[in-house]
């Protein structure tokens, strides 16, 4: 622990009185030392393969012991989200805490931080993402656009809200929604009857009601920040949902470099605001007017930022680790065009067998990941694969979707 307080005393020149005022970074947290993640899914399985490859060491709090992660921990805190204890126990001996998923408890965060640990991207980008409602009040007094919204804790406050804003609507949960989980909606106002309650939520839970965008493309920008500050931004991804879900991730996204620039000055801003180390996502609908809207942030690795493992010069995993370790930031340029496509599970709940590897693996620029979950579901996140080498996106799309279609779950 004296390692990550110490500043660089030794090597500070002795006749440099502004810099001797500024507040010094802490040290950089050096190979050896142990990282904690808050989430063992497989965002922080590829976490742990990048800080295992550069040295460090891994511990995760999950509430499973068989969880994607559980295979690159040197120590597994097998404990819940909410679990305060969990969270200080995994706490100890670890130089520095991340989150691999926005849904952790804010106070586990605080616990970390009480225990003398720092957490990064850190407390307020936790508690400015994980709350949808929060998310777009702290958009909102940067100044920049989202989709029209309200908020909303009833049936009659919809209906109002609905007349301001007009369907199609999406009605969210402010908490705890993921692929596409946690909204409904609405498509004209007869819908509006038993949305609320179609939600799921507690009576009076405050909501989320936004208007549905006909946009041209939904994007997103992985953006970088150091310790002192730098930033370094991933090539903007044009990603493709079906029913909420991400399926498909091609980079560089094939946009006019105005956008592309402004995609990027959206998620520096935001990353700024936050005060985060470590990566932030932005995802964005560019609307049919060339201009971009906020649809949600992640203060973390993202699943369209996982064609970097092959496709960018350094991965958004590597990347986050040595963000959050206090080290310079890695080159994140595009080695060229990239498409990911999600492999997602079909069928009923029951043992992951997956079949067709060596068909799909027969295209040799496919990379394939796959999660290690153990039990596979209707449309859950198992895997993906990454496609490099193409003369564009679109090649690389169409290589990635004959690759899936000979992947299948048994
Ligand atoms: P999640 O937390 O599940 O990712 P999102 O708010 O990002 O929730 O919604 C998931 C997807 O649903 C989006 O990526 C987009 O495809 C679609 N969607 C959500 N809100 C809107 C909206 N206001 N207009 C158009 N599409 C939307
Ligand atoms: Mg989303």
């Amino acid at each position: 622990m004296a390692v990550r307080e110490r500043g660089p005393g030794a090597q500070s020149p002795p006749y440099t009185p502004v810099a001797m005022t500024r507040s010094q970074p802490p040290a950089p947290i050096p190979p050896g030392a142990t990282i904690g993640i808050l989430g063992g899914g497989q965002l922080g399985r590829m976490l742990g393969f990048a800080a295992r490859a550069m040295g460090y060491r891994v511990a995760i709090l999950d509430p499973d012991p068989d969880c994607p992660s559980a295979t690159v921990a040197d120590r597994l805190e097998c404990a819940a989200y909410d679990s305060v204890e969990g969270a200080v126990e995994l706490a100890r001996g670890c130089a520095v805490v991340t989150y691999e998923l926005e849904h952790v408890d804010a106070a586990l965060v605080d616990a970390v931080k009480a225990a003398g640990v720092p957490v990064r991207p850190g407390a307020y980008a936790l508690r400015m993402t994980q709350d949808r409602l929060a998310e777009r009040r702290f958009i909102a007094g940067l100044g920049i656009a989202t989709a029209p919204w309200r908020e909303v804790a009833d049936e009659a406050g919809l209906r109002e809200a609905a007349g301001h804003l007009g369907p199609p609507l999406r009605l969210k949960a402010p908490i705890g929604g993921y692929d596409g989980r946690s909204q409904v909606r609405i498509a004209t106002p007869d819908e509006i009857r038993g949305a609320v309650d179609r939600l799921g939520r507690p009576a009076g839970t405050p909501l989320l009601v936004e208007r549905e965008l006909d946009h041209a493309a939904e994007l997103s920008v992985v953006t970088a920040r150091a310790l002192d500050g730098t930033l370094a931004t991933f090539p903007i991804a044009r990603n493709r949902h079906d029913a909420g879900i991400l399926v498909e991730s091609v980079a560089p996204a094939p946009i006019p470099t105005e956008v592309a620039d402004a995609a990027r000055a959206i998620g520096g801003r935001i990353a700024e605001a936050l005060g985060a180390v470590g990566l932030v996502t932005a995802e964005l609908f560019l609307l049919r007017d060339g201009t971009l809207v906020v649809n949600e942030l992640a203060p973390r690795v993202h699943n369209s930022g996982h064609w970097t493992i092959e496709g960018a010069r350094t991965s958004q995993f590597e990347q986050h680790v040595r963000a959050i370790c206090g080290l310079p930031l890695g080159d994140p340029t595009a080695h060229g065009p990239t498409a990911m496509v999600n492999l997602l599970g079909a069928g009923e709940l029951r043992d992951a067998h997956l079949e067709g590897v060596e068909a799909a693996l027969a295209d040799p620029r496919v990379h394939l990941h796959v999660y290690d979950k153990r039990r596979v579901f209707e449309r859950r996140k198992m895997g993906h694969l990454t496609v490099v080498g193409s003369a564009d996106v679109d090649e690389g799309l169409a290589r990635g979707r004959a690759a899936l279609a000979k992947l299948r779950w048994a």
